[in-house]
């Protein structure tokens, strides 16, 4: 079998497309340009690339950003006092700080301080247990940027084994959580680093979502022939950036697959586009 590449790259433009189309009607009806505040604490290399990326993609989109550059030495209580200043502001929708912080910021109680209506990322408590329930505000941006490949690509997912290797706050839980939905309707595995039998466990999977973080940990010979593989790792190896699956192996065996890069990457962009318009269209209010 040779593998059928899901092009994440090409369907992450179609849906900026369509998210910018979506800002410039909501712009001509009420004046405002949706707008995402971005806070880079420090100057990790890879999170510098990542915040240069989605401010990029804001620009393209039609949505304003900004960016708030802090000093790796801020204080946590200096980091809260700008959060609150960007909830308090009627023109900021959306707000992101980007991970990883510094170590002696305590990362869940700055989260947590973002209001939940500007939430973009999805990583407050009350905008995961709405999602959990089945009535999210926001998505998470990786694994609704998973669960739209899937969809675009048309893999069928109501009844299929579905194994989801990670069990991050980030991406394994939610991924897990969006799967498992009325609708979705697959049955969801999650493996982690204390599994046992890992392989025989992936090669029940009719879809496999590979988010360990461990370069090329998904062989070959833990794909069931045909299986759908979804691969969300990003690592860097020497100078190059592979995934948490072994691509190569996986295109003999698989029936599709995401490459990295240009799979979920560009997704996890688009839908945090996405959530910032929607954060902007949900706090409008025409009264006030
Ligand atoms: P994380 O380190 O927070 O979590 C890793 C998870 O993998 C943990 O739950 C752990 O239990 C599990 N794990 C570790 N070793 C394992 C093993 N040997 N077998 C099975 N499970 C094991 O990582 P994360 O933030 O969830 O990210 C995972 C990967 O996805 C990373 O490569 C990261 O760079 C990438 N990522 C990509 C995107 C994107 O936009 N494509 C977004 C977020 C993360």
């Amino acid at each position: 079998m040779n593998a059928k590449v899901i092009d994440g790259k090409r369907i992450a433009e179609q849906t900026r497309e369509h998210v910018g189309q979506a800002a410039r009607e909501f712009r001509e009806k009420t004046g405002i340009v949706a707008h995402l505040a971005a806070v880079l604490v420090g100057n990790d290399p890879a999170s510098e690339v990542y915040v240069r990326n989605k401010e990029k993609a804001c620009e393209k989109a039609g949505l304003a950003s900004t960016l708030h550059r802090l000093p790796a030495t801020t204080t946590q209580q200096e980091l809260l006092d700008l959060v609150a200043l960007l909830n308090a502001n009627k023109d900021v929708h959306g707000i992101l700080v980007q991970l990883p912080l510094p170590r002696h910021i305590d990362s869940t109680t700055v989260l947590d301080a973002i209001h939940p209506t500007k939430d973009v990322d999805a990583f407050h408590p009350e905008n995961v247990g709405l999602m959990l329930q089945g009535r999210p505000r926001f998505l998470p941006c990786t694994p609704a940027g998973v669960m739209k490949l899937l969809e675009v690509t048309q893999v069928p997912t109501a009844g299929q084994h579905a194994v989801v290797i990670g069990r991050s706050d980030i991406v394994g839980k939610p991924m897990a959580a969006l799967l498992l939905q009325k609708g979705v309707d697959a049955t969801v595995t999650v493996c982690h680093s204390r599994t046992k039998n890992i392989g025989a466990v992936c090669r029940e999977a009719d879809i496999i979502i590979a988010a360990l973080g461990i370069p090329e940990f998904v062989r070959g010979e833990m794909i069931k022939p045909g299986a759908v593989v979804i691969d969300v790792g990003i690592n860097r190896v020497g100078d190059k950036l592979v995934g948490d699956v072994h691509y190569a192996e996986a295109c003999a065996v698989a029936s599709a697959i995401t490459p990295v890069p240009g799979g979920v990457g560009p997704m996890t962009i688009a839908m945090l586009l996405q959530n910032t318009l929607k954060a902007a269209q949900s706090l409008y209010n025409p009264a006030g």
